[in-house]
């Protein structure tokens, strides 16, 4: 048994905490789930421990040891973290565990080969490929005002904003990531496009947050350092894009391996981790919050003696667990 949770700090970083056995049963995922849709949800996890898939993906795992403490008012650092939050809180989404697209094998292609795709008789087929970022396509924004109902462009008319999708009713978006990465595997260069959960996947931040810094078509730091980095890629291509252009643009389904970087052109990295603030600040400061709903833990006690499985057995398989991506 696994849950994983996807954190997100002030700063818009993420990371998934994987709890296991007993853990992964007693965090209410349901309870923050259904809370999470009108308030905001602040936890603090302790005894948790920074692991590392395959040398190049951090994760917090959370094992027996691990516990937390969620919209708990009388904690200052959980009512400090309220504080900098906006009032309106974003509603928390259900995240889902990898398929075995992880595992299954697509047909490897070379971009040689990929760019003799046909758009339309290809549609839907999914191809691997290993290719090197080697820019980003002039001109491109790398965010789009996406739909909030159906993902299609959302665009400004004179009473107000529309969606593109035909019939579509909405008037609302919200940022998501359309970026168009140049890459090459030294056969030929083709457009790879990350749209907004394989761009999180790939940044740790949604498009939203990185918005609130960079305007479209000034492409963050955090983007542009993927440059010089070889991938190993599951791609299909985008039908509606490509008839319009010479070579077939591709949109990344999943990022199988990541390589070590190479030496192309360097632009500044991103930074990392930033730090948390400690604050010293009494409980009097956050009178004027709204209460947090506090969530406990589930009582597995019942569910335990019944299937009567010793805990040791589960909380060992720890060390090969694989994180899961978010599709
Ligand atoms: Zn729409």
């Amino acid at each position: 048994m696994r849950r994983v949770v996807l954190l997100e700090d002030l700063k818009g970083n993420m990371i998934e905490l994987s709890l296991s056995g007993k853990r992964a049963l007693e965090f209410d995922g349901d309870q923050v789930l259904d809370v999470g849709q009108q308030h905001h949800v602040i936890a603090i996890f302790v005894g948790t421990l920074v692991k590392l898939y395959k040398g190049e993906y951090t994760f917090l795992s959370g094992t027996s040891a691990c516990r937390w403490y969620i919209n708990e008012n009388d904690i200052a650092e959980i009512k400090a973290f309220q504080k900098s939050l906006p009032s309106e809180p974003v509603p928390i989404k259900k995240t889902y565990l990898q398929n075995d697209d992880a595992t299954h094998k697509f047909e490897e292609k070379s971009l040689e080969q990929l760019k003799h795709v046909d758009p339309f008789l290809d549609m839907g087929q999914r191809y691997q490929c290993t290719a090197t970022i080697i820019g980003i396509t002039e001109n491109q924004t790398w965010c789009y005002k996406a739909c909030k109902i159906c993902n299609s462009a959302i665009i400004q008319k004179e009473n107000g904003y529309k969606c593109t999708k035909e019939g579509c009713p909405s008037t609302q978006f919200e940022w998501k990531y359309k970026i168009p990465f140049i890459a090459s595997d030294h056969t030929y260069n083709l457009e790879f496009m990350f749209f907004e959960k394989k761009g999180m996947e790939l940044i740790g931040k949604s498009a939203s947050t990185l918005r609130k810094q960079y305007e479209p078509k000034e492409i963050p730091p955090d983007i542009t350092s993927w440059i010089g980095y070889k991938f190993t890629f599951v791609v299909r291509v985008l039908s509606k894009k490509s008839v319009k252009t010479i070579d077939p643009s591709f949109e990344v389904l999943m990022i199988k391996e990541k390589y070590q970087k190479e030496p192309i052109i360097s632009f500044i990295s991103s930074s990392g981790v930033v730090p948390a603030e400690s604050s010293s600040s009494t409980m009097a400061e956050y009178k004027e919050l709204p209460l947090l709903v506090p969530i406990t833990s589930k009582d597995i006690e019942k569910k335990e003696r019944s299937t009567s499985q010793p805990e040791h057995t589960e909380e060992t398989q720890d060390m090969d667990i694989e994180p899961s991506g978010y599709d």
